[in-house]
């Protein structure tokens, strides 16, 4: 191995996966065998994200998903309300206002989850919005906002729902049908340790109903969720699919589904992340919502965060990452989740931290 890859996505990825994807490619577009490979696919996923809605994958990284969703749902005209408390939180709204639509900020600290309460005080004020965005897993800042309270509020207003949860699919339950989730996003490269590359989502028959009651075509093409009705039935997909992509990420699933224990391991594993990490005297950066995925904390005094990461690489051979945007030379983060987290390479992690200490 190069060195031991500890970021939060891409994560490592096993010798399994990448020889599937080296498997002998045949004519997605024509050979029938693929569409029912493609369903049982997406049926894994169904299983993973615990849902019955229907459920596409996309070619493209985690980025596309986020776009797609937004690009199909939303209009010139529609309010959108953007709950941001992150990085990604607040990227959303650049979606937003990129397909015509006007976004409202529910703003909090970046350390500090969204909770129940903060979203129930906002909307008795306003809520009249199409849609609402929002993160289950901020990444950069490793905070959990509680979709399990935020989303089931929104729908009662009955305001759609679109939550991306790239980077705790997997390693966190995620509950898309019974948090009432309507569009619930995920990546190949987090918890799932695919290579990076594709993105999935679920979609309710609401969304699916507001797509097709647009008053104006959904702008693209690449980004359009309703090119993809019923491609099964017709044998048909929008454009060739990534065949050996989804190879491997068949395999990841598979390897994946084998182990029933892996949202226990990784909130057992968080849990030590962290207690070592407190023990070693460091500040985390979320004051509570911690995420079973990925840890962030201030970077150590007396290093900048590029010394700090280059310490660890040189001296150890482990890369871990800093943070971007505001939070930029603020932060490392670990990231702990799918194939990272295995408790040897992690406690290594720690160790080596402990050691630059
Ligand atoms: C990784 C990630 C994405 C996808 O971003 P990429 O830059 O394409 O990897 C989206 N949202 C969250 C919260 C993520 O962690």
């Amino acid at each position: 191995m190069k060195h031991l890859l500890m970021t939060p996505g891409p994560t490592y990825v096993t010798d399994r996966v990448r020889q599937a994807m080296t498997k002998p490619i045949i004519n997605p577009d024509i050979d029938s065998s693929f569409f029912d490979f493609y369903k049982d696919l997406t049926e894994k996923l169904q299983k993973i994200m615990h849902t019955r809605h229907e459920v596409l994958i996309l070619d493209g990284e985690g980025i596309l998903g986020l776009e797609a969703a937004c690009a199909s749902l939303i209009e010139p005209g529609d309010r959108v309300l953007v709950i941001s408390n992150g990085i990604f939180g607040q990227g959303f709204g650049d979606f937003v206002t990129m397909y015509g639509g006007t976004p409202v900020y529910l703003s909090k600290d970046f350390r500090e989850p969204v909770t129940g309460e903060d979203l129930k005080d906002f909307l008795d004020k306003d809520h009249d919005f199409k849609c609402a965005t929002l993160v289950h897993c901020e990444t950069p800042s490793g905070l959990i906002n509680p979709v399990e309270d935020l989303c089931p509020l929104l729908k009662s207003y009955g305001i759609l729902s679109i939550v991306d949860a790239v980077s705790s699919i997997g390693g966190m339950e995620v509950l898309a049908d019974a948090w009432s989730i309507d569009v619930l996003l995920g990546g190949s490269q987090k918890c799932l340790s695919a290579p990076p590359g594709l993105t999935f989502l679920s979609l309710s028959s609401e969304a699916k109903l507001k797509m097709s009651e647009r008053k104006t075509p959904i702008p693209g093409f690449y980004a359009n969720l309703t090119i993809w009705d019923g491609w099964y039935e017709k044998k048909w997909f929008p454009y060739t699919q990534p065949i050996s992509d989804l190879y491997g990420f068949s395999e990841a699933l598979d390897i994946y589904l084998e182990d029933t224990k892996t949202i226990q391991r990784h909130k057992e594993i968080a849990d030590y992340v962290r207690e070592r990490l407190v023990k070693m005297g460091v500040c985390l950066y979320p004051k509570s919502g911690f995420s079973n995925t990925v840890t962030a904390f201030h970077v150590p005094d007396g290093y900048t965060d590029k010394e700090f990461l280059e310490k660890l690489l040189i001296k150890y051979n482990i890369m871990l990452t800093g943070a971007f945007g505001p939070l930029s030379g603020k932060l490392i983060r670990i990231g702990h989740m799918g194939e990272n987290c295995r408790y040897d390479i992690i406690k290594m992690t720690l160790d080596a931290i402990e050691s630059i200490l």
